[in-house]
């Protein structure tokens, strides 16, 4: 037969057979118990069954070929290491049996503890702990426990129930006044439990027990709360889970035993020291239960300083080991010390500076690697304001950190009354049950979003997000009851009108208002903090890995500023030029009337004066811009929205219209306007008439754009300055628009320029995909490409932004469509590959074109990585994020091997 042909396939490994980097056969706490026994640190013997066996079941329905006998065989390996027997009634080897796949995941079964334990083994157990009848019962109980809920599904509010009626009937609280006859009846009570749901008698074959624990452990693999975590983390669906079987050491046996867990620096700030709790007398789940109160573990010093000093060291050797924070679980039976797992630890994103410092100037890790250790996305979070939690405060709910920020505000339950709030100027938190399409416009109008159910990807932090709105969802402690307009936590009743605040990034929710404090990675980045002279140790960590990725990184990082005090913060923020510079905001406010003028022109006189009119006030505006990046490249976009967004709203402007007629005034001039505005009415307005299509309508228009800014440049020069304008042309699909506004600009810019030595650029937005897919020809008239993926994406997609944030997208992330907003993230496979064309056209048309991108991918993490390996020459976004572009343009560098990819 076949199966005897082939040599059976290696399923289970033995401790001593595995190591860290095999995380992926492995899982990751089945490879760092590998490591560790390596290592020659007291790990309890056992060995793992890999994520290829789990695999096999899966796809199959049952357990591969040659598993069970591995299993046996090291089973009895394990029984002839410890001198004992699974299931020997006199002196039982116990195990645990506990998932592990490669990226630690709730949702999956976790573990099961004493696995062997039946009526008679129960026996010897307790004869073996020296007569401990409370212990060895107190152990079968657990199982039965454990066994129930995770392997058999047993609702565990049911043992619970049972347990607490045990310590009614003996008059306490606390689990330890259960003596070994209570906890006897209290087996007797939980086998009935299991029979009633599961219609079978508590298996007593311990290989029954261990089989059906670790086919429960495959299939949980599967469970929905698994399934769903892994389509929002996107962690691919066949990787599988290992599963260790572990011998059983006792944390349970009296004073001298307990449990603990450590880490090897603070996770939170990163600053060195011994963190951790221990439990005496008590086995591993009740460290985390929280059913009694932990010690910090320093005190362990007192209880047992042998095994204490020994953790110490363990703790060194790992850290020096694994070159990072590590967590660690360890229990202590007897006094004698056992390791149950270790891992590289999270950590908050000021621990990750922090910790990536140190280890740098401990010698363990070179800067490149410190760089790699942390991200944009946790550097974009140090520089939001914080709140400041030194005193009182206590989160009475903690929920999912979907949009970070911290924001305090008023109670509101509708967006009607969030609007209204907002209106009188006071700060509101909308706060719902979940929120819908419906609320967009109480969300814009809050400071911050509450929901009390939804992740990540649910439709209140896809939105929030996309506003840059502080959002916490999914804290399911709150009980939201709109109608009644009111909401109950942890006992207490909020109602509309109390103040709550919400902190995006940790998902914590507290009660009144939390003072907040500005960042001070961004007091440093403004240069208000000296990083040589301060002592702070993250400023001081943030200084250093910043300068190296500013070393390393090839990509130059741009801003988007629309005013000279954008600009000047931008340039504080470490931007080398401006990336997009939008004229729009420059036909705002007072100078709306000229733009009037300019719409209604009827004859070309008119249309010329009003030109001329705005012409001063944009040369003023440039050359403010132009003084603060003295020196560096500013791209000037000439007007890109249709001119009708620059005009009163139709609707208003038909009731002033109608109510000005009836009072029998002179209505000439808003007629007029009305008409025109009816005229420019678009269904489409982002498909119209915008951009390079308005420039070339309106006569006139982009003329006295370029003028101005030619004379901007000039002026600066005249100064002694060196302004470096770069002329982009917004929308442009087709080469010859472009060649239609370069011909008539450069005449102006010649014109101007003289031999003032200024240099004008003329160069182009690729947004619209026509543009990218001719891009060799677009070249031949460009001296410079800027990718605008926000309206790439659009078009790309078909939708628009506004449009389908609120309306649908929370859904598709739902559905796994995305995994991340194409908007927040630029899409690698549709819109990149569109960027990738137009980069390698462009440039194999005109060698040295310049070539960047202006959306707000600009300042993404991971978008900022693909630009890279484009081979762009810079990226442009908003002046906060500049830093995140800098230090993830580095990290791009370091990742694909320092080389240059272009
Ligand atoms: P999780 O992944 O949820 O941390 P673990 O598999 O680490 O689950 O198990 C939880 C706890 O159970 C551990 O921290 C440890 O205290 C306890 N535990 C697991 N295996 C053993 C064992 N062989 N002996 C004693 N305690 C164990
Ligand atoms: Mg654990
Ligand atoms: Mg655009």
């Amino acid at each position: 037969m076949a199966a005897q042909e082939t040599v059976d396939h290696k399923y289970v490994y033995d401790f001593s057979e595995g190591n860290k980097e095999l995380k992926e056969l492995l899982g990751g706490k089945g490879a760092n118990l590998a490591e560790m026994t390596n290592l020659g640190l007291p790990v309890p013997p056992g060995f793992t069954i890999t994520t290829e066996a789990c695999q096999a079941y899966l796809a199959t329905g049952r357990e591969p070929d040659g598993l069970a006998g591995q299993i046996e065989a090291h089973l009895e390996s394990l029984e002839r290491a410890m001198g004992k027997r699974l299931g020997d009634p006199q002196d039982p080897l116990l195990v645990s049996v506990r998932s592990g796949a490669k990226f630690s995941m709730p949702g999956m079964m976790e573990t099961v503890l004493n696995v062997g334990l039946n009526d008679q083994s129960v026996e010897g157990l307790a004869a073996q702990a020296g007569n401990n009848e409370r212990f060895a019962w107190d152990s079968y109980r657990r199982l039965i426990q454990m066994f129930g809920k995770t392997v058999c599904e047993v609702p565990s509010e049911e043992f619970e129930h049972a347990l607490d009626e045990a310590k009614h009937a003996k008059g306490t609280h606390n689990d330890l006044d259960l003596d070994a006859d209570d906890l006897r009846g209290l087996v007797d009570a939980y086998k009935k439990i299991f029979l009633k749901h599961t219609g079978r008698e508590f298996p007593q074959q311990p290989r029954e027990q261990l089989d059906l624990a670790i086919r429960a452990v495959f299939e949980s693999w599967n469970a929905e709360r698994a399934v769903l975590y892994r389509r929002q983390e996107r962690i691919p669906a066949e990787l599988g889970t290992a599963v260790n079987v572990v011998t059983m050491v006792f944390g349970n046996l009296g004073p001298d035993s307990g449990t603990g867990v450590a880490f090897t620096r603070d996770p939170a700030s990163g600053a060195q020291g011994i963190y951790g709790d221990y439990l005496a007398n008590a086995q591993g789940e009740d460290v985390v239960a929280g059913i009694r109160n932990t010690v910090p573990l320093q005190e362990l010093e007192q209880l047992d300083k042998a095994s204490y000093d020994e953790l110490l060291g363990i703790m060194a050797r790992l850290e020096e080991h694994y070159k990072d924070l590590c967590d660690i679980e360890f229990t202590i039976e007897r006094g004698k010390l056992w390791m149950l797992q270790t891992r590289v630890g999270k950590r908050t994103a000021a621990a990750a500076f922090v910790i990536a410092g140190q280890l740098v100037d401990e010698g363990l890790i070179d800067l490149d690697e410190a760089l790699h250790r942390v991200n944009g996305a946790q550097l974009a979070q140090l520089m939001f304001p914080r709140f400041q939690l030194d005193h009182e405060f206590q989160p009475v709910a903690t929920g999912i950190g979907a949009s970070p920020g911290a924001a305090s505000g008023t109670v509101v339950f509708t967006s009607a009354r969030a609007v209204e709030l907002a209106a009188e100027g006071k700060s509101v938190i909308l706060v719902r049950r979940e929120t819908n399409p419906d609320d967009l416009n109480g969300m814009i109008a809050a400071k911050g979003i509450l929901t009390s159910r939804g992740g990540k990807t649910s439709h209140a932090a896809v939105v929030a997000r996309g506003m840059g709105k502080t959002c916490v969802s999914g804290a399911d402690e709150i009980e939201v009851n709109v109608p009644a307009k009111r909401f109950t936590v942890a006992g207490q009743t909020v109602a509309e009108g109390d103040v709550v605040s919400i902190d995006g990034t940790t998902g914590k929710v507290y009660l009144g208002e939390v003072p907040v404090m500005p960042s001070e990675v961004v007091q440093y980045f403004e240069g208000s903090l000296d990083p040589e002279h301060v002592d702070n140790a993250l400023v001081r960590a943030v200084h250093r890995i910043m300068t190296h990725a500013d070393g390393k990184r090839r990509l130059a990082v741009r801003t988007n500023a629309d005013t000279g005090a954008d600009a000047a913060r931008a340039r504080r923020f470490g931007a080398e030029g401006i990336g997009l510079c939008r004229t729009e905001h420059m036909f705002l406010g007072d100078r709306r009337e000229l733009v009037e003028r300019l719409i209604l022109a009827r004859a070309p006189g008119e249309r010329e004066a009003a030109l001329a009119a705005l012409l001063p006030l944009q040369r003023a505006d440039f050359e403010e811009i132009f003084r603060e990046m003295d020196g560096l490249p500013v791209t000037v976009r000439l007007i890109d929205p249709p001119l009708h967004e620059f005009l009163p709203p139709l609707e208003q402007l038909a009731v002033n219209v109608a109510v000005a007629q009836e009072r029998g005034e002179d209505v000439a001039k808003e007629e007029a306007l009305l008409a025109a505005v009816r005229r420019m009415h678009e269904e489409n307005p982002m498909l119209g008439l915008r951009g390079v299509r308005l420039g070339l309508v309106i006569p006139g228009l982009f003329a006295m754009q370029v003028r101005a800014i030619a004379e901007a440049a000039v002026s600066c020069a005249r100064g002694g300055g060196a302004a470096k304008p770069e002329i982009m042309v917004p929308l442009v699909g087709a080469v010859q628009e472009l060649e239609t506004v370069r011909a008539e600009a450069e005449k102006i810019i010649a014109e101007v320029v003289g031999d003032s030595g200024v240099e004008v650029l003329i160069g182009t937005m690729i947004e619209v995909p026509r543009a990218a897919l001719t891009a060799g020809q677009i070249a031949e008239a460009a001296e410079f490409f800027s990718f605008g993926t926000n309206d790439l994406t659009q078009m790309g997609w078909g939708f628009s932004r506004d449009d389908v944030e609120g309306a649908f997208f929370w859904r598709y992330l739902e559905l796994g469509i995305f995994g991340i907003s194409p908007f927040e993230s630029i899409d690698r496979d549709g819109v990149g590959r569109l960027v990738r064309i137009a980069a390698e056209e462009g440039r194999a048309a005109r060698p040295g074109l310049k070539l960047g991108v202006c959306g707000e991918h600009g300042g993404d993490p991971d978008s900022v990585h693909f630009f890279h390996e484009v081979g762009l020459d810079y990226v442009s976004c908003s002046p906060f994020r500049v830093p995140v572009a800098r230090l993830e343009a580095g990290r791009a560098v370091v990742e694909t091997g320092g080389s240059d990819s272009r």
